[in-house]
């Protein structure tokens, strides 16, 4: 049974992650985090989390229902493909979202702060408003952290989160991180503490007009091999990408953009093609959300890569579940 509203109840902050919202009213209301809510709304896991949970978390802590739908990440199987909704964004391949393994920036969680929703982003891999890169194993015992916890701010262990380690995050990652924030907060942030740390850089140019989603896709089929012979294997991919690990395929990834962009040598792009992965790029050129989002990647194969695309080929989205990428 659901309990009337508790003593304490907010609204949640406009980008706030929900789930770190649900932690952060707990312990301001000296409850045992996830683990107590599920209890109460008679769930075993937060993935089992429907609507009629969200508005009873609205209810519990005293929130705008709409404020907290904003928040959802809602996810609907098409064309046998599990897709997902975030802030008005679809999102295509459920590898762009880390929504059970969350990350943090020590900055933001010290002195009381909250969890934001562009840290549910696989490549979100730095605070935009502190310039560091986020953590995702906690300082003390090395654990990576689950939703299912009793406190935003501590480990099980007791370790504080805002203990671990805080280093000047790349830039490419910055920018990627702020790219991704500002895509999802419009105008929710304040434009000073949005601005405050993004470099403008050969991202923000790239992906002017690229859909959340392509742009997310572009990075991954450019950055995920670390080399020609890096295949992801299933363990890797059952365990998830570390942050660390999606760090350096943001830099990578916008490295070798840059490259495909300034009239690569025949030597250069030869070894491009071993080190992106081309189908991936395929797909996004046959199936990408917007138009420009096929546009630039069908420029960057042909006349970047000097790769054919057939539009009639990849053509149809349906066919293309199989162009993924492998493992991830
Ligand atoms: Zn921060
Ligand atoms: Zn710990």
């Amino acid at each position: 049974m659901i309990p009337r509203s508790l003593p304490v109840v907010d609204q949640p902050y406009p980008d706030e992650s929900l789930f770190g919202f649900v932690l952060r009213m707990c312990q301001r209301n000296r409850l045992a985090g996830m683990t107590w809510l599920l209890g109460q709304l008679g769930r075993r896991s937060v993935t089992q989390l429907g609507e009629a949970d969200e508005r009873a978390i609205a209810h519990l802590f005293g929130a705008d229902p709409v404020a907290i739908e904003r928040l959802v990440v809602r996810g609907r199987w098409v064309d046998g493909t599990q897709h997902h909704w975030a802030f008005g964004h679809q999102l295509t391949r459920p590898y762009l979202l880390r929504l059970t393994r969350p990350q943090w920036c020590p900055l933001c969680l010290a002195n009381g702060g909250y969890a934001r929703a562009a840290w549910e982003f696989q490549l979100s891999t730095a605070c935009h408003l502190h310039g560091v890169t986020l953590a995702d194993q906690c300082s003390g015992c090395g654990r990576r952290q689950r939703w299912q916890r009793t406190s935003l701010y501590s480990c099980g262990c007791g370790a504080s989160l805002s203990d671990a380690r805080a280093e000047r995050a790349p830039d490419a990652a910055l920018e990627i991180s702020a790219w991704i924030a500002r895509r999802l907060d419009g105008d929710a942030t304040a434009p000073t503490e949005r601005v405050a740390m993004t470099p403008v850089g050969p991202w923000s140019i790239l992906a002017h007009g690229l859909s959340l989603d392509g742009g997310m896709r572009l990075l991954y089929a450019a950055g995920l091999r670390r080399d020609a012979g890096h295949r992801v294997g299933p363990g890797e991919a059952r365990a998830g990408l570390t942050t660390l690990e999606c760090r350096d395929a943001c830099v990578r990834g916008v490295a070798r953009l840059a490259v495909i962009q300034h009239a690569p040598s025949e030597e250069e792009r030869r070894h491009l093609r071993e080190l992106l992965h081309l189908p991936a790029l395929s797909a996004i050129a046959a199936d990408g959300l917007e138009r420009a989002d096929r546009q630039l990647v069908r420029s960057l194969l042909e006349v970047g890569l000097g790769v054919p695309t057939s539009k009639g080929r990849f053509a149809g989205g349906r066919d293309n579940a199989q162009l993924e990428l492998p493992g991830v």
